[in-house]
């Protein structure tokens, strides 16, 4: 049989905007449109972030409920939420959404670092802490975002204290500004830190992108691709679509013999509970 591999999409993110490609999607019909399109080209997990009105990045509940129900009335599609959309959001603010919405899954930043050179990602302990109960409470399976190898460790904290409940699934970040570069180096030595039963996918911003992906599916990784991550398909050329990015994720899938896993799949591999 052959193996699956799940491709994560992750639309928008929280920073770049149509200045920086017009075509990443904002509102929540265009984030609705676009993650249909990147379903139809193989993604199963659509990673959300909204924006407001003027185009920042929000922890708006009611962006998120928008969003969720119309991409509901189009696709399957499991819906990975984020916790870290708005840097002044709170403790709290970056909670709610869980509690009210109950999506399949959410983004959780297992550790602090500096961001950007200007400013900082702080994810407190005790943030950390009452996230990982709120997940619990609503089966909410979470995804465990790695930038560094010391957030690794920070997760094995966790998992003993029961904060996060296994088998665990990582997603590693690599080449954001402040964490660990997008090599295949560091991919391997990450790789190497987490539990066996563990799954794990990886993502490289900027010019590690394809390269990042190409490793993750060669050693047995599944993938995220999108406009949050990297607004250019090839140096100097600006991505036409999300779905163009997805569309080249499940052919290299392909190419490696692999399969693209479905929305099934990826709730199978995944144990996601909260169907
Ligand atoms: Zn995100």
């Amino acid at each position: 049989m052959k193996k699956k591999t799940i491709i994560t999409v992750a639309t928008t993110g929280a920073w770049p905007t149509k200045e920086h490609n017009p075509n990443i999607p904002m509102t929540p019909m265009e984030i609705a449109d676009d993650v249909y399109k990147c379903w139809k080209a193989g993604a199963a997990i659509a990673h959300l972030h909204m924006r407001d009105d003027d185009g920042k990045g929000t922890m708006s509940v009611d962006k998120f409920e928008e969003t969720i129900q119309l991409i509901r009335e189009k696709c399957d599609i499991i819906i990975n939420c984020t916790t870290s959309g708005d840097l002044k959001a709170t403790n709290e603010t970056r909670q709610i959404h869980l509690k009210k919405l109950q999506p399949e899954m959410a983004s959780y930043d297992c550790g602090s670092m500096n961001w950007m050179h200007n400013t900082l990602f702080i994810n407190h302990p005790k943030f950390l802490e009452e996230l990982g109960q709120t997940m619990q409470a609503y089966n909410i399976k979470p995804e465990i975002e790695i930038f560094d190898a010391g957030m690794v460790y920070n997760s094995f904290h966790y998992l003993k204290k029961g904060t996060l409940k296994g088998p665990l699934h990582y997603q590693f970040v690599l080449g954001a500004a402040g964490g660990s570069a997008a090599t295949v180096e560091n991919l391997v030595y990450l790789k190497s830190l987490i539990p066996e039963e563990a799954t794990w996918s990886a993502l490289g911003i900027g010019k590690g992108h394809v390269p990042i992906m190409l490793a993750a599916v060669a050693m047995g990784g599944h993938l995220r691709v999108g406009m949050e991550d990297n607004v250019y398909f090839s140096p100097k050329v600006l991505a036409e679509s999300n779905a163009q990015l997805v569309t080249r994720a499940a052919d290299i899938v392909r190419i490696a013999g692999n399969e693209v896993a479905t929305v099934a799949d990826a709730r199978e591999i995944l144990t996601l509970k909260n169907k």
